[in-house]
């Protein structure tokens, strides 16, 4: 969503100066949920109790001796939050058929056009996959999502190349459940079902990204994720530290047989 934000996290490792409220309560609802179908493949009889168990020491491992910003919610506020999205999700779909869990994926971004394979293939996890193969997603957002979000995230288009590849090119079978953070919790279950321009804007879209990558290209992208940004004092710093080109003291003028070649806001 940011370049720069992408550098200071995958380029440079710098550690997060905070833990957003969001990031851990995603990520410690998944793994709650993560952990309770993988007690069942290994043919025990996890109680909702005992995932809860593991979601409150999971929380409290991910929040402690790191700064987290809680906005205005109180900690137990947020983990009573949490405890009632695994619960509601364990009601309505604990007893999915799940053949593993996390299963990691890999696969290499091949130019539709030119058959140029990107020196880097594209990695990454299945959060669950069914016996019949359908994968799921699992996410946790403060409102529901839209269509154009199924059709335009780049993390879903990514799980559905990746399926393709899988199943031998099959149409991919990906379902996102999203639990929603409203007052009262709900799950809503969504299929994707993309057409191919979708998937061929995605890949046109992820060789872009990747090129960028592999330039050493992080502009910074300022907008409301800012708030949430965890380098953002690195980024501030960024500007004052960074060496500074000489700005020149007045704008170049432009002769009527010159082709205007800067850009223009
Ligand atoms: S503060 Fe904003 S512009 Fe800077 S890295 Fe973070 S998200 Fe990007």
């Amino acid at each position: 969503m940011c370049p720069r934000r992408f550098m200071f996290r995958y380029v440079l490792g710098l550690e997060p100066e905070f833990r957003s409220v969001a990031l851990v309560l995603g990520s410690t609802v998944g793994s709650a949920i993560g952990w309770w179908f993988e007690e069942k493949l290994a043919r025990k009889t996890p109680t909702i109790d005992d995932a809860l168990l593991v979601f409150e020491a999971d929380f409290e491992a991910e929040t402690l001796g790191m700064p987290v910003r809680w906005k205005n919610a109180p900690r137990e506020a947020l983990i009573e939050q949490g405890r009632g999205l695994v619960g509601l999700y364990l009601r309505e779909q604990g007893g999915l058929s799940v053949a593993r869990v996390e299963e990691a994926f890999r696969f290499d971004l091949e130019d539709p056009e030119t058959g140029e394979v990107l020196p880097r293939a594209l990695k990454g996890y299945f959060d669950l996959v069914l016996e019949d193969g359908t994968i799921v997603e699992l996410k946790t957002s403060s409102r529901r999502w839209s269509d154009l979000e199924l059709t335009r995230h780049l993390q879903i288009g990514a799980y559905v190349a990746a399926d393709h590849v899988r199943s031998g090119g099959d149409p991919s079978r990906l379902h996102v459940h999203v639990l929603v953070k409203t007052k009262s919790p709900r799950l809503e279950v969504l299929t994707v079902e993309r057409t191919e321009g979708q998937n061929r804007w995605w890949l046109m879209a992820a060789m872009e990204l990747e090129r960028a990558i592999l330039a050493g290209h992080y502009p910074p992208s300022p907008g409301p994720l800012c708030i949430e940004c965890e380098h953002g004092r690195a980024c501030s710093g960024w500007a004052h530290e960074a060496p500074r080109h000489q700005a020149p003291k007045s704008l170049p003028v432009l002769h009527r047989d010159e082709s205007p070649v800067a850009l223009t806001i």
